[in-house]
């Protein structure tokens, strides 16, 4: 709080409270500089970053997408005028399954939007070659993947844009906010005037922009927590090790992470056997006081606004995954008692 109090001196000795201010600008160099990616650009949160991707990317007609992934993913499709098409997921990664997405290409797919689940890296490359081969456009919604590397890059570097949150539940946070990143400078430039109303000039328009900045104050919590990262990642990688430890004998299947990928144990799902088994470790838990999220419950192919389609893997696992509670201050004998209370809901 100290910290954050001394940007708020800063913004009342500036008066200058948001519109690209000087925050903003510091957030968005220091994020590169730590990231080691060419461009970004800090928006208000991460469901407009994917809207903005959209648009900035001019998709029409169908987008291939997951159905394992935050609801914000496909609603910003169907926000953009545009018809998610679902292809199933791989049962292991829990990733969009490359070899379902070439089945879903029709003449009206002109784009793949496909969530890093859990901060796990796609197959990048296998979505490339397909994306290349038909002539997509690829988004990845990155928004569990805040200093991720695949092969030693930052997995905010692949496809054509990739987005993030920075919502106050994300490892990285500035309270709301979100970004977009491109390797592509023209493109990055198109999205700055996206985010500004499509202002290019003071009294001039690039194109229809929609409301997509950020605020001063939202910079400053981001700057305050990003002074902090190297630490909250650290501590995210010793509670996931500790978690391991504890559930040795808990008959639950793990996700399996990308061969080439940095991970940065953000969260910690568990898939159940069943359904039923799920529900009563979740009873059990917060019988004591502990609440885990079903996260990501309900499968996003089974939303009333989209047009139903088969995604078995993704409709059985959404029913069975479980994220256990991963927070910084979180202790390592409170892990061991999520873990006696888990086995014990299993074991009676
Ligand atoms: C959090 C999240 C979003 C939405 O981000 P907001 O900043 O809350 O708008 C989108 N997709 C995924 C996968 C998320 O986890």
């Amino acid at each position: 709080m100290e910290e954050y109090t001394q940007y708020l001196n800063g913004i009342w000795d500036r008066n200058w409270l948001t519109n690209n201010g000087p925050l903003v600008n510091e957030l968005e160099l220091k994020l590169k500089e730590y990231l080691k990616v060419k461009h970004m650009l800090f928006l208000g949160n991460g469901t407009i970053a994917i809207q903005i991707a959209i648009k900035a990317l001019g998709l029409k007609g169908e987008i291939i997408t997951t159905p394992f992934s935050y609801v914000a993913t496909t609603s910003s499709i169907v926000w953009e005028g545009c018809k998610p098409v679902f292809a199933d997921i791989d049962p292991h990664t829990l990733n969009i399954d490359p070899a379902r997405i070439e089945e879903k290409i029709t003449p009206q797919t002109t784009g793949i939007l496909a969530t890093h689940v859990f901060g796990n890296p796609c197959d990048v490359e296998a979505i490339e070659a397909i994306a290349k081969k038909h002539g997509l456009k690829v988004i990845y919604d990155a928004a569990h993947a805040f200093a991720v590397t695949v092969n030693g890059r930052s997995v905010f570097e692949y496809g054509d844009i990739s987005t993030s949150s920075f919502h106050a539940t994300k490892i990285f946070h500035s309270t709301e906010g979100g970004a977009v990143f491109a390797t592509d400078s023209e493109l990055i430039k198109e999205m700055s005037f996206l985010r500004n109303f499509g202002h290019n000039g003071p009294e001039t328009f690039a194109a229809v922009g929609i409301n997509g900045k950020n605020s001063e104050f939202h910079a400053a919590m981001g700057l305050a927590v990003l002074k902090h990262i190297d630490a909250l990642l650290a501590a995210r990688k010793t509670q996931a090790a500790t978690y391991d430890e504890a559930l040795k004998g808990l008959r639950v299947q793990k996700q399996t992470i990308h061969a080439g990928a940095q991970w940065n144990y953000s969260y910690y799902p568990v898939i159940f056997e069943s359904e039923e088994l799920l529900l009563r470790s979740m009873e059990e838990l917060n019988a004591n006081w502990i609440y885990p999220r079903r996260y990501f419950y309900p499968s996003l192919s089974t939303l009333h606004y989209v047009e139903r389609c088969e995604t078995p893997v993704s409709d059985s696992i959404s029913k069975r995954v479980l994220c256990l509670p991963m927070y910084h201050s979180l202790k390592k004998e409170d892990i061991y008692f999520i873990a006696r209370l888990l086995l014990r809901a299993q074991n009676n």
